[in-house]
């Protein structure tokens, strides 16, 4: 499949990775928004917050969870957590992602 994500999961496309296990990845994004700025996927491609469904979604909670262990771990109380769906949300790559963004947040949304 012609997704970057799964390329990077597949090791075919390089990535600066924080933590790895059977379920998930967690790595730098490269044109950083903050200066804490990481991506939490699934290995599993689903295209976004929408293909969340019964089947799949306890992957999304292990990516939370794994969220709230990483960014402890590296002393990070303040973030925002962000995932996109569709494109007039912003969302360019169909493969589920959380942004994780610290250091320097705007307003109260954005
Ligand atoms: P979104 O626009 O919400 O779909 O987020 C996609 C994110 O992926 C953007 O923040 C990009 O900077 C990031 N990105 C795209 N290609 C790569 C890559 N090869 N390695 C790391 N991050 C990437
Ligand atoms: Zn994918």
């Amino acid at each position: 499949m012609d997704c970057i994500f799964c390329k990077i999961v597949a090791g075919e496309l390089p990535s600066t990775k924080l933590y790895e296990d059977e379920e998930m990845v967690v790595f730098q994004d490269i044109a950083p928004a903050a200066p804490v700025h990481y991506l939490a996927i699934p290995k599993a491609h689903i295209p976004g917050v929408d293909g969340i469904t019964g089947e799949n979604s306890a992957v999304a909670a292990h990516i939370f969870e794994k969220i709230a262990a990483l960014t402890a771990e590296k002393g990070i109380t303040d973030y925002r957590v962000v995932s996109n769906v569709g494109e007039q949300a912003g969302q360019t790559v169909r493969h589920l992602h959380f942004h994780i963004l610290a250091g320097r947040l705007g307003g109260p949304l954005y």
